[in-house]
């Protein structure tokens, strides 16, 4: 079932689909979802390594590919890092 969710949701291979809730009052889907490696963090900006700053705000939610009338958002964590160039930013 979650191989479906993944060809559905369009996660690429670096994405782990961990568990999906499905609302149907609310006609929303969220897809909890990590990276495959999870200890290299990359700047959000440029995609440089760069070492860990915090846990940021927590979980984060980004709008995903909607299924019809169907919003889909992704949640993950959210770790800050600590770029060279860019300062904190999101990883
Ligand atoms: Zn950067």
């Amino acid at each position: 079932v979650l191989r479906i969710w993944r060809m559905l949701l369009g996660l690429c291979d670096r994405t782990v689909l961990e568990r999906v809730e499905v609302d149907g009052n609310a006609e929303t889907v969220v897809a909890h979802v990590r990276p495959k490696r999870p200890k290299k963090r990359r700047c959000g900006r440029c995609g440089r390594l760069a070492p860990g700053y915090d846990a940021g705000d927590g979980r984060r939610r980004w709008r995903g590919l909607d299924l019809g009338t169907v919003r889909v958002w992704l949640e993950a964590d959210a770790p800050r890092v600590a770029c060279r160039e860019h300062g904190v930013v999101v990883a």
